[in-house]
C-alpha cells in the first residue's frame, strides 16, 4: 500500500486521545504518524502527524468488498486507483487543542474516532467536533473503533450514543462506521464512507497561490558547511492555486525586524527551489495534501516551526497583516470538556485570549468588549483576510479552553 499520486484532499483525523487516530492512520496509509522522539515516549501525537494513502477499488467485486488499499485484489488482479487523499492526524490530549484548531484550517473533511470502548462522549471528543463545526468543516465520517474489545450489546449501546450525541451537530446524519483500525475490521466500509462524504473540493484553477503554513524546519544536520547547506524548508497546505519550483513567494507576516530602535514585521521574501508532495520531488503542485517547500531562506529562520502560522503566495497578492483587530463574537453557550457544564461568561476587557487564525496561534490582549464583538491587540500579528473564522479559547484553571468562535472584520 503505497501512495502514488499528489493527494487530493485533507482528512482530518480527530477525537480523544487514546481512541486510535494515529493506529487507523496507520490501518489506511502503513505509515506510523508519531514520528517525533518525545511524541514516542509520551505515546501522544504532538505536532500534526500526516501521512498519504491511496484508495483503491477492484472493480469486479461489489461494494463495499471492492474498496481497499491493497494494490492486489482478492482474485489476484490489480486494483484501481480512485485518489490519493493526505490524513492529517490531530492530537487528542487537552493540553493540545492550539495544534487540532490550527490544523483543522487546512482539513477538507475530517474523520471522528470513537472508541466504543468508552462512554460517549469524551472530552475532546466533544471539543474536537465543536472546533469542526465552528472552522466549518461539514464532511465528516464517524469512525466508532475498538469494535474487536466489546460485545455486541455494548456495541450497539455506544452506536446509539453516539447517535444522540451527534443530534444537532455539525455531525448530524454523517455515517457512523463500526471499524477495529488495530485489526483491520471494516476498512473497506470506512473507505467507500470517505469517498461518498468527503469529496475532494472544486478548486479554480486560475486562482492566486495561497499556502498556510503549518510546520517550518532546517533539514541541515548540525555541523554542515555553509557551501553544502540547504535553505528553509516549510510546511503545509495550498489553499488554492499552484505552485512551480523558481516561483518567488512572499511570507507573511513574516520577521519581526529592529529598525531606529523599534520594532516591526516585514514579510519575507524568497524563492521556490524545490517541491515534496506525495512524498516525491515534484515541479508543480496543487491544492490537496501536505507539501513540503525548499526555500532560499536562511534556514535560522525557518528552524523549529519558526514560520508556521504565516501565509506564502506570489509577492503583493497575500491578505493584509493584523497586529490589532476587532471581531464579531459567538460565544458558546457552555464550556466543552469534562470540568463539567460551567457557562461561559462574556469576554470582558483586559482579559488574555488564545487566538487561532487560519494554521496561526496568537494571543491577544482584549482592548475593548462590547456585546458580540471585541477588539483585540495581538501579541504576534496575523495575515488573513477579513471574514475568516477565529477560534478563540480562554484561559480556565490551568489551560485553554475553547468558548467561542469570532469572525474578522473589514
Ligand atoms: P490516538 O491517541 O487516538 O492516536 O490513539 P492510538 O492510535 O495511539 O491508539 C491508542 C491505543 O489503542 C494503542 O495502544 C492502540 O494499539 C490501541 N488501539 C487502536 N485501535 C484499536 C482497535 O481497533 N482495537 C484495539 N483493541 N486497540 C486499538
Ligand atoms: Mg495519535
Amino acid at each position: 500500500m503505497t501512495a502514488n499520486k499528489q493527494p487530493e484532499v485533507n482528512i482530518g483525523l480527530v477525537g480523544h486521545v487514546d481512541h486510535g487516530k494515529t493506529t487507523l492512520v496507520q490501518a489506511l496509509s502503513g505509515q506510523w504518524t508519531d514520528q517525533h522522539s518525545e511524541e514516542m515516549k509520551r505515546g501522544i501525537s504532538i505536532r500534526l502527524g500526516y501521512a498519504d494513502a491511496t484508495f483503491r477499488h477492484c472493480p469486479d467485486m461489489d461494494e463495499p468488498e471492492r474498496y481497499t488499499v491493497e494494490e492486489e485484489c482478492p482474485d489476484g488482479t490489480e486494483s484501481e486507483v480512485l485518489r490519493t487523499v493526505s490524513f492529517v492526524d490531530a492530537p487528542g490530549h487537552e493540553t493540545l487543542m492550539a495544534t487540532m484548531l490550527s490544523g483543522a484550517s487546512i482539513m477538507d473533511g475530517a474523520v471522528l474516532v470513537i472508541s466504543a470502548s468508552e462512554p460517549v462522549p469524551q472530552a475532546q471528543t466533544e471539543e474536537h467536533l465543536m472546533a469542526l463545526d465552528i472552522i466549518g468543516i461539514e464532511n465528516i465520517v464517524v469512525a466508532q473503533n475498538k469494535i474487536d474489545l466489546v460485545d455486541r450489546d455494548t456495541a450497539e449501546e455506544n452506536y446509539a450514543q453516539i447517535q444522540e450525541f451527534v443530534e444537532g451537530t455539525v455531525a448530524e446524519g454523517a455515517p457512523i462506521v463500526p471499524i477495529s483500525a488495530q485489526q483491520g475490521v471494516n476498512m473497506d466500509l470506512l473507505i467507500q464512507a470517505i469517498e461518498e462524504e468527503i469529496p475532494t473540493p472544486e478548486r479554480d484553477p486560475d486562482a492566486g497561490a495561497e499556502m498556510l503554513v503549518a510546520r517550518s524546519f532546517d533539514i541541515n544536520r548540525p555541523g554542515t558547511t555553509w557551501e553544502n547547506l540547504s535553505g528553509g524548508v516549510l510546511g503545509g497546505s495550498l489553499t488554492r492555486g499552484k505552485l512551480e519550483v523558481d516561483d518567488d513567494i512572499e511570507l507573511r507576516p513574516g520577521r519581526e525586524v529592529e529598525e531606529g530602535g523599534q520594532t516591526e514585521w516585514q514579510s519575507v521574501e524568497t524563492t521556490v527551489r524545490s517541491l515534496q508532495a506525495g512524498g516525491e520531488g515534484v515541479d508543480e503542485v496543487t491544492p490537496g495534501g501536505l507539501l513540503g517547500v525548499g526555500t532560499g531562506l536562511d534556514p535560522a529562520i525557518t528552524k523549529g516551526d519558526a514560520l508556521a502560522g504565516q501565509v506564502a503566495g506570489p509577492p503583493g497578492t497575500l491578505p493584509p497583516v493584523h497586529e490589532q483587530f476587532t471581531m464579531d463574537v459567538e460565544l458558546l453557550d457552555r464550556i466543552v470538556g469534562e470540568d463539567g457544564e460551567d457557562e461561559v461568561d462574556e469576554i470582558s476587557t483586559g482579559e488574555p485570549l488564545m487566538l487561532t487564525v487560519g494554521t496561526a496561534t496568537t494571543v491577544g490582549s482584549v482592548t475593548s468588549a462590547r456585546s458580540g464583538e471585541c477588539e483585540v491587540a495581538l501579541k504576534r500579528p496575523v495575515c488573513a483576510e477579513p471574514g475568516v473564522k477565529i477560534a478563540i479559547n480562554r484561559r480556565v484553571g490551568a489551560r485553554w479552553r475553547l468558548i467561542g468562535y469570532g469572525t474578522l472584520m473589514g
